[in-house]
């Protein structure tokens, strides 16, 4: 075994038993009941069953921003506390009235934005009406220390099913986009989490950090962040699959 496969296995094991896991959190649309034009179950939770997430989550974890948990899967060395993020993909509008309430809970979150539908006009594929999202005014009208802007590809497509050419463009897009907004992070979550070694290297050229979906947490940085889904219906799926275990 090659020395520095040695070492990070040896780092590994270290991390195990002193660095508690960095848990990021992922959600989609909420609203105080489901339309079925608008949103899709798999997405979406309740504005009520929501909040009364977030509340639990903070009696376990302490939130932080993603840029900080960045920072400490470099830095820390060790990590007793219980660390937690709150992303939110697509840039639906509904979440814009959840906002309020994170603000007031002091919880961070970025949200990963598809910038071609911020016209208010643009239809993603796979919905049966255009599902209202955040428009460009809106966004950059989001100020909060608190709030974090993130990239999501241009559309909304597989990142994998794009050729190097076409995923490059969209990222540059979204770059030239969102990067003027003061709250811009250079952070890139993958669709459905769908990505490979064309798509991770075109992100470390234009150094952007890769956001995951793998249902994981994360000790220590090393090519990703990984991400959990809290959509209602994804939890509950969770929940049926560990009692079947
Ligand atoms: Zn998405």
């Amino acid at each position: 075994m090659h020395y520095s496969a040695i070492k990070r296995k040896i780092v590994k094991r270290i991390d195990k038993l002193c660095c508690q896991p960095i848990e990021v959190f992922v959600f989609h649309a909420v609203s105080d009941s489901f339309d079925p034009a608008l949103n899709k179950q798999v997405d979406w939770s309740s504005s009520t069953e929501f909040k009364q997430r977030i509340l639990s989550f903070k009696q376990q974890y302490t939130f932080i921003s993603l840029d900080e948990a960045y920072h400490c899967l470099h830095r820390d060395l060790t990590r007793q506390k219980k660390l937690a993020v709150l992303t939110c993909d697509d840039g639906f509008a509904s979440i814009l009235s959840i906002l309020p309430f994170l603000e007031h809970e002091q919880v961070p979150i970025t949200l990963f934005i598809n910038p071609k539908y911020l016209d208010g006009t643009s239809i993603r594929t796979g919905y049966a009406t255009a599902p209202k999202y955040i428009t460009q005014n809106q966004l950059f009208a989001l100020k909060s220390n608190l709030t974090s802007i993130g990239m999501h590809g241009y559309e909304h497509l597989d990142a994998t099913k794009q050729t190097p050419e076409e995923f490059a463009e969209s990222v540059d897009k979204c770059i030239n986009i969102l990067s003027s907004h003061p709250r811009y992070i250079p952070f890139f979550a993958y669709t459905w989490g769908n990505h490979n070694d064309t798509t991770d290297r075109i992100l470390a050229e234009k150094n952007i950090v890769p956001v995951l979906c793998d249902g994981g947490a994360t000790r220590r940085y090393y090519n990703g962040i990984s991400r959990k889904p809290i959509d209602t219906q994804y939890l509950q799926s969770e929940l049926v699959n560990s009692l079947i275990r």
